[in-house]
């Protein structure tokens, strides 16, 4: 591997496949290749092929050296000599590389790893692999489903999570989008996204999913919401409903604000003012217990309260108007 060509099929690493050449564009690296097939028979009749011509395919491959690669497969057609074989003619096609992709299949695998595993953006990946949005977008589809529809993934579940995401903003075509978002709790994995957050959605998805895998779910967390508890019936029926402690502690917190607000309201006359008791611990009664060190636990010394200076506005205004 002494020559410039070994290294470059060693970095290739394509079993099969040398390399004739490698130029570079300002944009890319090309790295023209063959197989190393040079003798072959006929499928037809086993009779020794006849090379016909060459017909170019360019593929995209992993980045090389920071630069977008492209590879060009000049792809051998051969010719069966033989009279009476049907054959005639065909180009040569490997398991390695496929030419009618736009992307090899590692570089496929890769981009759906940056995006999936990664979470960089789309549009990132392609323009380091030099491809469009929608060719890396697709590439994280057909790799990445194969990877999610995988059964091992997820496994037996015990405490299923639900919960709702807002997908998508509202716009002027649309009001917000929200999805469901099932997590296996225990390893805080995530299991599925459906569409939508009403109880059909979630019925949808539990009337597709294995009923054996479903059976095996003890404990179903959910929001408070009505329609998440519905949703899990008949399906879920046998598993125990708990809510999520997240949203029992929001509601919580809600509820003390409005009581604070109330109290605030009722024993002065107007809402909470920077020198307030009640206004000053607003954040205080929001926070964990496990949160407040030894000095927030003790009840705030009074401050009294200052009297607003009065306003000398006019008086002020009439010397700037005679001044000059
Ligand atoms: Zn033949």
């Amino acid at each position: 591997m002494g020559d410039g060509i070994g290294l470059a099929e060693a970095l290739l690493g394509l079993d099969g496949f040398r390399v004739l050449e490698v130029h570079e564009t300002p944009a890319e690296l090309v790295v023209k290749i063959e197989t190393t097939a040079t003798v072959v028979g006929c499928d037809g009749c086993g009779v020794r092929a006849e090379a016909q011509d060459r017909v170019e395919r360019a593929v995209r491959d992993l980045p090389c050296f920071g630069r977008p690669a492209r590879l060009v497969w000049a792809k051998r057609r051969w010719r069966c000599r033989e009279v009476l074989c049907a054959r005639k003619t065909w180009t040569e096609i490997s398991p390695q590389l496929d030419a009618q992709q736009v992307l090899t299949d590692r570089a496929g695998a890769e981009a759906c790893r940056q995006v999936g595993e990664l979470a960089r953006p789309v549009s990132r990946v392609a323009e380091e692999l030099g491809v469009c949005w929608w060719t890396v977008m697709n590439a994280t589809i057909e790799h990445g489903t194969r990877l999610v529809d995988d059964p091992a993934r997820v496994g037996t579940v015990r405490h299923l999570g639900v919960d709702e995401t807002s997908f998508l903003k509202a716009n002027r075509h649309h009001s917000t989008l929200y999805a469901t978002g099932l997590v296996d709790l225990r390893r805080s994995r995530l299991i599925d996204m459906v569409e939508g957050n009403s109880a059909a959605d979630l019925r949808r998805w539990t009337a597709g999913a294995d009923p054996d895998w479903l059976g095996r779910i003890r404990v179903v967390a959910t929001d408070l919401a009505q329609s998440y508890r519905a949703g899990l019936s008949p399906h879920l029926d046998h598993a125990r409903r708990v809510a999520d402690p997240f949203h029992i502690v929001r509601v919580a917190n809600r509820t003390l604000d409005q009581i604070r607000r109330r109290v605030q309201n009722e024993t002065l006359g107007h809402r909470g003012r920077k020198a307030d008791p009640l206004y000053r611990i607003r954040k205080l009664l929001l926070s964990g217990a496990e949160r407040l060190d030894e000095r927030r636990h003790r009840p705030a010394p009074a401050r009294p309260t200052r009297r607003r200076p009065e306003r000398r506005g006019p008086r002020r205004l009439a010397r700037h108007r005679s001044s000059p």
